[in-house]
């Protein structure tokens, strides 16, 4: 028998690199939304903790076990992990291809066509 060809995947496939130096929580999310991740993050992670604050504890290199640690209110923390480390908000302008951290910044550069893209090509 084949092997099944893989799923198409254009949602997000998540490991979540937050917890405790050394290890990290490594739970994996296929097609995670930024809410079911926050959910995680804040659920599991932040629920342990005391206190209106934390400093992230995202591992953002696993060699050496560097953790993030931008203090944050823990309220921010989730849209932190899904924005700077997971980039899950990220769009791409399907004309010019440009890369923007956020929705808000790609509406932007789309009503800005003519000066960010350079000539007039979002209709
Ligand atoms: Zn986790
Ligand atoms: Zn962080
Ligand atoms: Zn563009």
């Amino acid at each position: 028998m084949d092997v099944p060809p893989a799923p198409a995947s254009n949602g997000h496939r998540v490991v979540c690199c937050y917890g405790d130096p050394p290890s990290y929580c490594g739970a994996v999310f296929m097609n995670a939304s930024p809410k079911e991740v926050q959910d995680h993050i804040t659920g599991t992670h932040l629920s342990v903790e005391h206190g209106e604050r934390t400093n992230c504890k995202w591992c953002i290199d696993p060699i050496s076990g560097t953790r993030c640690g931008d203090g944050l209110l823990k309220a921010q923390v989730g849209k932190h992990v899904c924005g700077v480390h997971l980039k899950m908000f990220a769009r791409r302008c399907p004309h010019c291809l440009r890369d923007f951290s956020r929705p808000d910044a790609l509406k932007r550069h789309l009503a800005n066509d003519n000066i960010e893209c350079g000539r007039k090509v979002h209709g």
